[in-house]
């Protein structure tokens, strides 16, 4: 019998069985897919290192970058070529993103009169200050209303499309019509003056590095997690549709929110309620080989709604990394919008491939005309929808009070992999902390 179980295998529950295995304990990870990693995936195909999850590392992602060193990865992390660019009426506008503001400045992708408006948003900068991880809660204050409607009060409509709704289809595949205020206050904090980083090898070398510390148990699907007195009960079903219930000391469960509500017996109604609120959405992602490099020296484009009603951005894999395509090739991701994915989720995969090139075609013509293969991804992305960060400091009390179950994953802040991973340690540390594990302390 392991001392912790930990239910999902993603960023969280990986960071979580690490800390608390640094921590002396013996650790279970139980994972209802046939891998660990979660959302963080990487497939080779024809020499190609092809990133179908989550794709990019600001360098402003700190607690991932110490988790890596501590793991042996730190040479892993390589700077990859960070120019981001926006497309109007046909044009495609590069920034450069490691000097922002001087781009801005110079940038044809706003008018004069859109870039003297760029003052308006000081007092934004000022407030995203609080949207970092530990402070999240204290921006909750800002959490009234959508992005979208903050910005129609309060931007002209040029800045609307090409700034903040852009921003938010480019960065979250959503559009500002759902997304809070606050994401994009949070994303000013991640991604101003930052450099994009990527793992050799793939997103996924991290996970598969991290899950060789404890033992991880595959096509392990968690259906109930019960606290009793002494310890916990864990009930899942393998892969044959064995079921299994195995016991531990205490359990961290790091799935998506309506997961964690609904195999968390013992969970008053209010938290039941918060972690359902956090929408659990679709989002699909095509990746397209190419048999020829593009001679853009661009890193990501991004897609205005006037642009491609479901094209979010077009990511060139090849200059965030130099291994994901062999040398003169390229590979672009895309990720199409959330509404859109929805709907179309059960499309097969040629159609949604057909779909994909036509839509790149039509933004960006010529650029997907030598294409080796494409690949269509699937997944189940955590949106905070408004009021999330208003309450998001309640929830988070609330997790104080919590010993043999503890919660991690993507619910607990805005979702990206570096505020999963500190869902992960920190639930590790407190659980650390209860003293039900004596003398082993916290890392
Ligand atoms: C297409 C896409 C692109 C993204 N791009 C980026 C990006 O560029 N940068 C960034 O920082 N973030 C990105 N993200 C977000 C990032 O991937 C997530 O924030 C992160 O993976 C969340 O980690 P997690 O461990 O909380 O959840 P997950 O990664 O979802 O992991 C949860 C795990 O729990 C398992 N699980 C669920 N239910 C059960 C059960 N009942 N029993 C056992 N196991 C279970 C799941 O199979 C999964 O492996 C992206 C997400 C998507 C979908």
């Amino acid at each position: 019998m392991s001392d912790v179980i930990v239910v999902g295998g993603g960023p969280s529950g990986l960071a979580a069985a690490h800390r608390l295995t640094r921590g002396g304990l013996s650790v279970r990870v139980l994972e209802a897919s046939g891998r660990t990693g979660g959302k963080m995936s990487t497939t080779r195909q024809s020499g190609f290192v092809i990133d179908d999850g989550a794709f990019f590392i600001p360098s402003t992602y700190r607690t991932l970058r110490a988790l890596a060193a501590e793991i042996g990865m730190a040479d892993d992390l390589v700077p990859g070529r960070f120019v981001l660019s926006t497309v109007r009426d046909g044009v495609v506008h590069d920034l450069d993103g490691e000097h922002m503001v001087r781009s801005i400045v110079g940038t044809g992708l706003l008018s004069s009169r859109a870039k003297a408006e760029l003052a308006k948003l000081a007092p934004e900068l000022v407030r995203s200050r609080l949207a970092t991880y530990d402070r999240m809660p204290k921006a909750g204050r800002y959490d009234t209303q959508s992005l979208n409607d903050w910005a129609r009060a309060h931007l002209s409509a040029e800045l609307q499309e090409y700034l903040t709704d852009t921003t938010m289809r480019g960065i979250f595949a959503t559009s500002g019509d759902s997304a809070s205020r606050v994401d994009f206050l949070a994303i000013i904090t991640l991604f101003a003056g930052a450099n994009l980083l990527g793992f050799r090898n793939g997103m996924a070398s991290f996970p598969e590095r991290l899950s060789q510390g404890f033992e991880c148990v595959v096509h392990a699907d968690v259906h109930e997690v019960e606290e009793g007195p002494d310890g916990v009960t864990v009930s899942w079903t393998d892969a044959d549709g064995r079921d299994h219930i195995d016991s531990a000391a205490a359990c961290v469960v790091a799935t998506p929110g309506e997961m964690t509500a609904k195999i968390v017996i013992a969970m008053n109604d209010w938290r039941r309620d918060y972690l359902t609120r956090v929408r659990n959405g679709h989002v699909i992602v095509a990746n397209i080989a190419l048999g020829a490099r593009p001679a853009r020296e661009t890193t990501y484009i991004q897609v205005p709604r006037s642009s491609h009603p479901f094209l979010t951005g077009i990511l060139f894999d090849h200059h965030k990394a130099p291994d994901r395509a062999p040398a003169d090739k390229g590979l672009l991701t895309v990720a199409l919008l959330d509404s859109w994915s929805e709907d179309h989720r059960d499309d097969h995969d040629d159609d949604i491939s057909a779909t994909v090139l036509a839509a790149v075609d039509d933004v960006i013509p010529g650029l997907v005309a030598q294409t080796e293969f494409t690949r269509v991804t699937r997944w189940r992305q955590e949106f905070n929808t408004v009021g999330c960060y208003r309450d998001l400091g309640r929830f988070r009390e609330s997790c104080q009070s919590d010993t043999r179950v503890q919660l991690a994953g993507d619910s607990q802040c805005m979702q990206n992999i570096e505020y999963a991973t500190m869902t992960g340690l920190r639930a590790a540390d407190r659980l650390l902390a209860t003293g039900l594990f004596g003398g082993r302390r916290s890392g």
